[in-house]
């Protein structure tokens, strides 16, 4: 299964994307309308008018600094809900969601890549909304589910991050600009990335390295470089700041979030693997019987419009946006060469390529926080 790269046809497309834009107090609601309500309505329909939420109980998996901000945003524009957010990565959020279907406690899940919506839409864990905000997607092939189980809400790219003191200290040595260099001597014990099982961005670096050379080829690539590294974090964002503190080398991280890293003044250098990197479509659905039905909807429709996807670098979120008449704020991190990332066959096939990692190559214990 070697997937190509279609690097023109792709990259065109977020191009045009970048320069377009660039716990609980529940108050049952009635089931989610055909049609969208009016952005400001209740949920409530048919002959009994439920009472509006006043909660929002949040999944949120953004680095910590965005979920407060989005919180406080959203507070803002709907004074009468109040939102309670738990921060988690996207495998841990999977899991939590799978372990509370019967019993839901969350309302709505907003980031992390898709590949997790895709799984968890898969297993019956979300809510189809049709929000009249989804007009407002750039490019809905690329950021929409289908059947509107999910939306895209950010996309970002993936990318190496180097400690600029520690080439200093090693003359002649280059960042990497390949995932082969990953392999080099020097960065042997030096790499620092996040378990596939806890984070998404790890994930996505998996299953681009699994698309990019093939399965038999992926996986003895992936094992080689798993002997490259120092040691695992749950998190996908925290090698960025462990690379910028000087505990590794190298990071495998979110372009953005090394970005976000650098201007909080960590020494990193940003690089791409030269022959394409993965990406991902930041996500967001509506738990399904989330006990909040009609707030996880004015989120939902919240999260998609423009001035909302304008409030990232406010909050040290450089992700470029997905609707239109929002503006990038770093457009350069999609000009870059971008594989055709299989969405569908990441997400299908979530559980099993995290399983064989974890049972093969590298398991979950004692990951760095
Ligand atoms: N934080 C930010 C800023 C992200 O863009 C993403 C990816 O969507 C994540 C966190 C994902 O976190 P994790 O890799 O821990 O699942």
């Amino acid at each position: 299964m070697v997937r190509s790269i279609r690097k023109y046809g792709l990259l065109a497309a977020l191009l045009v994307l970048a320069a377009v834009v660039m716990a609980a107090c529940a108050v049952p609601v009635a089931p989610p309308p055909a049609a969208a309500p009016p952005a400001g309505d209740t949920a409530a329909s048919g002959e009994t008018q439920a009472a509006a939420s006043t909660e929002l109980n949040l999944l949120c998996t953004p680095q910590v600094q965005w979920c407060e901000g989005m919180k406080a945003e959203f507070e803002k524009a709907h004074p009468d809900i109040t939102v309670n957010f738990v921060r988690m990565s996207s495998g841990e959020s999977l899991t939590r969601l799978r372990n509370e279907k019967d019993n839901p406690q969350f309302d709505i899940w907003w980031g992390g890549p898709i590949d997790s919506f895709v799984a968890a839409k898969a297993e019956g864990l979300l809510e189809p909304y049709d929000s009249p905000n989804l007009a407002n997607l750039a490019n809905p092939d690329l950021t929409k589910d289908p059947d509107n189980a999910w939306a895209g809400v950010y996309i970002g790219s993936l990318g190496f991050a180097t400690n600029q003191n520690w080439l200093d200290e090693n003359p002649g040595v280059e960042p990497p600009r390949s995932w082969d260099d990953l392999l080099k001597p020097e960065f042997e014990g030096q790499i620092m990335v996040a378990h596939p099982s806890s984070s998404g961005t790890s994930y996505t670096a998996l299953c681009t390295i699994l698309q990019l050379r093939g399965e038999e080829e992926g996986w003895n690539f992936i094992r080689d470089y798993a002997g490259q590294v120092l040691q695992y974090t749950r998190s996908g964002a925290a090698p960025a700041n462990f690379v910028g503190q000087g505990e590794a080398a190298v990071g495998i991280v979110f372009s953005h979030d090394i970005v976000a890293a650098a201007e909080k003044g960590s020494p990193l250098v940003l690089t791409f693997p030269e022959e394409g990197t993965g990406y991902e479509v930041g996500g967001m659905g509506i738990i399904k019987g989330a006990q909040h039905l009609d707030a996880a909807q004015k989120w939902f429709d919240w999260a998609l419009e423009p001035s909302t996807q304008e409030l990232g670098p406010q909050y040290e979120a450089f992700q470029a946006p997905t609707v239109s008449g929002a503006a990038a704020s770093r457009p350069e991190l999609l000009e870059v060469n971008l594989i055709d990332y299989d969405f569908d066959w990441c997400g299908a096939n979530k559980t099993a390529i995290v399983d064989r990692f974890t049972n093969e190559i590298a398991n979950a214990e004692n990951l760095k926080e």
